[in-house]
C-alpha cells in the first residue's frame, strides 16, 4: 500500500503530494484525510493523506506513524481546499491548515491534548456493599457514587486516602471520559418574542423560496437576530444544521446568551479568544455530531457539520470576514460554495450591506429582504451633527453640545457610549521646532504615544521605544504629542466629568476574558461611560445607554482607501444603533470637521439607500468596485533597488498579457515599509478578463524560485 501525503510546509516549490509506502503494521489505520508523520529530507513532518494507492513502488520511504483515528480532512473539506487554492492561488496545504484549530493542523511539533474527567464506578453490586466493612469516609464515597456523584474532583474532597483504599480493595474502579473544556452548564432565559409581520415574512421567504443567497437588510434593532434564531429553529425541525458567523468582536456573551436560551447546549462556539484546548473541544463536539449549531467568527465557516441547512452571516459588510493573511479567502465565498455542496441557503444580514452585496440584489443575484422598522417599535435615535470648526473653544476634544448632553445623562443616571476610532494617547510624536516626526524604524508609519507605559509604539509591527523627551534631530526640548487617542480622551473625561469611565480598545482587551469583563461590568452599571474604538460599535445591546457620542467622525474618512466613505457611514450607523434600544429614547452626537460630507450627513438619517446611490455614482465615475473587480499584487522584498526595477518589469508584463484590464502602478503602497520589507503595489482593475487566473498562475510559477521577491496576490482586497 502507498499513500500520497500533503506535508505541512507551505511553499510553492513543493505544492504537491509526496508518495510513501505504508508498513504492514499500519495498513489498518490508513484512511483518506487522517494525518500521518513522515520523513522528509532530514526532518520529520506531519501531513494529510490525500490518496491511497495499491501498487507498491520500490525505493519509497515508509510513513512513520498514523496520527488520527478519525478522519480530519473530510471529502467536503478536501474539495473546499481545492476551491480555495483555485480562487486565491494559495498553496494547497495553507488552504487546509486555515480550516482547522491548531490541534488538528498538520504540525509535527504541536501537541494539544484532549482533557479528561476521571470518575469512579462500583465493581460490586449495591446489595453486596452493605455487607462490606467500610470506614465512614469509605461509606460516604460509595454512597455518593451510588447517587451518581462520581467524579474524582468532587470525591477527593471527602478523602483521597479512602479512594485509594477502595481502589486497592477492588470495590471501585477509576475511569475517564473526554471533557469539553468550555463551560457550557449555564442556562439562560432571554425572552422569546412573537415575530412581527416583517420578521415573519423574512423567515417565510428564506424557508419557502428557491433562491440560494438572501440579503436581509434591516436597520439596527429591527430584529434580525430573532429572524436568524427562528430560521435555525425551523431548519433543526427539518433535521438540518446551521452555521452562524458573527464578527469576532460581537461574539459576546450577550449574543451567545440569546442563542443558548433557545437551543441550550446544541451549540458549539468558535472564536479566537478561546484557548487552543477549548477550540479543539468545540471542534470535536461538531465532528462527533454532538451539536447542530455552530456560532463563530470567520473560520467557523469550515465547521465540519453534516447536512447544513442554513449559513447565516451577520453584519455581512464587516471586513473581518476577509482573511488578511494567506490564504486570503472571504468567508462569504466559502459560505456560498458550501451551501452548494449541502443544498443549503445563505443568509447575509446587515443594516449597512456592502455595496457589492446590495448591488447583487439589484442584479437579482441575491434575494433582498427588508426590515424597515425597529422590532420594539422605538424610533431611531435622534442624531445631531456638530461642526467642530464652529466651536468657540478651540482645541477642545468635546463640543459644548456633547458636554451638556453627557452631564444631562449622568444626572439622570443613564449610560453613555463614546467612540474614538484611534487607540493610544497621541497619534503623532513630533518636534515643534524642526518638524521631526517619530516613525517606526521597521515600518513606514508614525509611532503612537501610549501614556500608561510611557512608550511610543508601532501599531503595525509592535515596535516600542521609550518616549523621546529631547528631539533626536535638533536636540531641542520641544517634542509634542499631536492627535488624540482613546487613552488621552479617557484622561480628559476623568478631568471634566465626575463619572466612572471604562475604556475598551485593543490595549485594554489583550488578556483572555478582558473583553467580556468590561462588557459585563458596563451592563451591570458599574460604569457610566464606555469609551472605545470601533470594537464597541458592533452588536452590543445595553438598555441603559441613551447617549452615543462620536468624538471625531473624520478618522475613518482619512484612511487612504476608496471604501473610506462606506466604512465611515457603516461605523456611524452601527454606533448610533447602540442606543435607545429599550424604553428610553436615545440621542447621538457626531463631532466632525466635515459636516457636509455625505457619509456623515446621511448617517444622521441612517438613509442607507440614499448613501448607496451617492456612493455608487462616485464608484462609477472612478471605476471602482462594484463597477469592476480589483486584484492587488504586492511585490515584497528587502533589496529596494532590485525591487523597484523588478516591480516595473512585472507591471509591464501584466499590461502586455491582460489586455482587457486597467493596470495601476507599481506604486509605493500607503504603507511602504513593513517589518523591514519594502512593498510595491500593482493594481489590476477588470470587468471581464478570461486570462486573469491563467496569467497570474504563470507569474507565480515564474517567481517561485526567486528568493529576492515575494509576490502577494489579493483578490477583492478590502483593506487596501
Ligand atoms: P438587530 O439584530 O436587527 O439589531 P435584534 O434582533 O437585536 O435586532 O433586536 C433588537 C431588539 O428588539 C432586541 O432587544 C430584541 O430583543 C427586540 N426584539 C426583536 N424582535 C422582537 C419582537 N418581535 N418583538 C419585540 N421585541 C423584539
Ligand atoms: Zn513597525
Amino acid at each position: 500500500m502507498t499513500v500520497n501525503v500533503l506535508v505541512e510546509l507551505s511553499n510553492r516549490n513543493i505544492d504537491k503530494t509526496f508518495t510513501y509506502s505504508v508498513p504492514k503494521s499500519l495498513e489498518n489505520d490508513i484512511k483518506k484525510g487522517v494525518r500521518v508523520k513522515v520523513p522528509f529530507g532530514k526532518q520529520k513532518l506531519e501531513g494529510y493523506i490525500i490518496d491511497i494507492n495499491k501498487p507498491l513502488q520500490d525505493d519509497l520511504k515508509d510513513i512513520l506513524e498514523v496520527v488520527d483515528k478519525e478522519i480530519i480532512l473530510t471529502d467536503e473539506l478536501m474539495n473546499l481546499g481545492l476551491f480555495i487554492k483555485e480562487k486565491t492561488l494559495c498553496t494547497l496545504i495553507s488552504a487546509y491548515q486555515t480550516m482547522f484549530p491548531k490541534a488538528l493542523k498538520a504540525q509535527n511539533k504541536t501537541n494539544i491534548n484532549k482533557a479528561y474527567i476521571k470518575y469512579y464506578e462500583l465493581l460490586i453490586s449495591k446489595d453486596e456493599i452493605d455487607n462490606i466493612k467500610l470506614n465512614d469516609n469509605g461509606r460516604r464515597i460509595v454512597n455518593e457514587i451510588i447517587n451518581g456523584n462520581n467524579t474524582r474532583d468532587s470525591l477527593i474532597k471527602i478523602s483521597e486516602s479512602s479512594i485509594k483504599t477502595l481502589l486497592s480493595k477492588n470495590i471501585i474502579e477509576e475511569k475517564k471520559k473526554e471533557k469539553y473544556r468550555l463551560d457550557n452548564s449555564k442556562s439562560y432565559n432571554y425572552p422569546k418574542f412573537k415575530l412581527n409581520d416583517e420578521q415573519t415574512n423574512a423567515v417565510n421567504v428564506v424557508m419557502n423560496s428557491d433562491d440560494q443567497v438572501y440579503l436581509l437588510h434591516g436597520i439596527t434593532g429591527s430584529g434580525k437576530t430573532e429572524v436568524y434564531i427562528e430560521i435555525i429553529e425551523r431548519m433543526l425541525k427539518l433535521n438540518k444544521t446551521a452555521i452562524v458567523l458573527v464578527p469576532e468582536i460581537s461574539l459576546t456573551p450577550q449574543m451567545v446568551e440569546r442563542f443558548k436560551s433557545r437551543f441550550n447546549d446544541s451549540i458549539a462556539i468558535l472564536h479566537s479568544r478561546l484557548s487552543e484546548g477549548e477550540k479543539y473541544d468545540e471542534y470535536r463536539k461538531i465532528s462527533n455530531g454532538l451539536v447542530n449549531i455552530v456560532i463563530g467568527a470567520r473560520s467557523a465557516i469550515f465547521a465540519p457539520l453534516k447536512n447544513i441547512g442554513i449559513i447565516i452571516i451577520d453584519e455581512e459588510h464587516t471586513t473581518t470576514y476577509k482573511q488578511e493573511s494567506n490564504p486570503k479567502y472571504n468567508a462569504i465565498d466559502i459560505a456560498i460554495e458550501r451551501a452548494k455542496n449541502h443544498n443549503a441557503k445563505v443568509l447575509l444580514g446587515s443594516a449597512t450591506p456592502s455595496l457589492e452585496s446590495y448591488s447583487r440584489t439589484i442584479a437579482k443575484k441575491y434575494h433582498l429582504i427588508e426590515l424597515n422598522k425597529r422590532a420594539n417599535n422605538k424610533d431611531l435615535p435622534e442624531v445631531t451633527i456638530v461642526d467642530m470648526n464652529k466651536e468657540k473653544k478651540k482645541g477642545s476634544y468635546f463640543s459644548k453640545a456633547l458636554i451638556d448632553k453627557i452631564n444631562e445623562k449622568l444626572s439622570l443616571n443613564e449610560q453613555i457610549i463614546l467612540l474614538l476610532n484611534r487607540r493610544g494617547y497621541a497619534s503623532f510624536v513630533t518636534c515643534s521646532s524642526c518638524g521631526y516626526v517619530s516613525k517606526c524604524p521597521n515600518c513606514d508609519v508614525t509611532l503612537t504615544y501610549h501614556k500608561s507605559s510611557d512608550m511610543e509604539r508601532c501599531h503595525y509591527c509592535g515596535y516600542a521605544t521609550k518616549r523621546h523627551e529631547i528631539c533626536p534631530e535638533c536636540h531641542e526640548n520641544s517634542v509634542k504629542n499631536l492627535g488624540v487617542g482613546t487613552e488621552k480622551i479617557e484622561e480628559e473625561l476623568n478631568k471634566i466629568f465626575n463619572a466612572r469611565v471604562v475604556r475598551m480598545d485593543f490595549d485594554t482587551t489583550s488578556t483572555k476574558g478582558a473583553h467580556e469583563k468590561i462588557i459585563t461590568a458596563f451592563k451591570n452599571h458599574e460604569y457610566d461611560i464606555l469609551l472605545g474604538t470601533q470594537m464597541i460599535a458592533k452588536g452590543l445591546d445595553f438598555p441603559l445607554v441613551t447617549l452615543v457620542g462620536v468624538i471625531n467622525a473624520d478618522t475613518s474618512l482619512m484612511i487612504p482607501n476608496f471604501r473610506s466613505s462606506e466604512y465611515t457611514f457603516d461605523l456611524l450607523s452601527q454606533v448610533a444603533g447602540r442606543c435607545g434600544r429599550s424604553e428610553k429614547q436615545g440621542s447621538v452626537i457626531i463631532q466632525t470637521f466635515n459636516p457636509n460630507h455625505y457619509a456623515i450627513s446621511l448617517a444622521k438619517t441612517q438613509d442607507y439607500k440614499l448613501f448607496f446611490k451617492n456612493e455608487m455614482m462616485i464608484r462609477r465615475k472612478l471605476n471602482y468596485p462594484p463597477y469592476c473587480y480589483i486584484v492587488s499584487i504586492k511585490v515584497i522584498g528587502n533589496d529596494y533597488d532590485y525591487l523597484k526595477i523588478e516591480s516595473n518589469v512585472i507591471a509591464n508584463k501584466i499590461r502586455d498579457n491582460l489586455k482587457n484590464s486597467e493596470i495601476l502602478g507599481p506604486s509605493i503602497g500607503s504603507i511602504f515599509k513593513v517589518k523591514n520589507e519594502y512593498h510595491f503595489g500593482i493594481t489590476i482593475k477588470y470587468k471581464k478578463e478570461d486570462n486573469l487566473y491563467p496569467y497570474l498562475k504563470k507569474l507565480l510559477e515564474y517567481y517561485k524560485t526567486n528568493t529576492k521577491i515575494k509576490l502577494d496576490i489579493d483578490f477583492n482586497p478590502l483593506l487596501w
